[in-house]
């Protein structure tokens, strides 16, 4: 029985044929990358600014705190 050697790419995400740019394990064609880069980009911005935001809010909690406890000095 002949057996078929050649492995078509095929999306992983849509299952369209024409899988551009492979990286690594990962196939997907153009549109599914477009797709899965911008859905990581705006994880990527949500993380940052909910690390921001935490920073942010901790440094006002510690500088209330330390205002609060200079004016009991006083
Ligand atoms: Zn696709």
């Amino acid at each position: 029985m002949p057996r078929k050697t050649v492995v078509k790419s095929r999306c992983a995400l849509c299952g369209a044929k024409e899988v551009s740019e492979p990286r690594g394990e990962e196939k997907y064609c153009r549109d599914c990358w477009d797709k899965k880069i911008a859905v990581e980009e705006i994880v990527a911005r949500e993380f940052a600014l909910k690390r921001y935001i935490r920073a942010h809010s901790a440094e006002n909690i510690s500088s209330i705190t330390r205002r609060s406890s200079a004016r009991a000095a006083s």
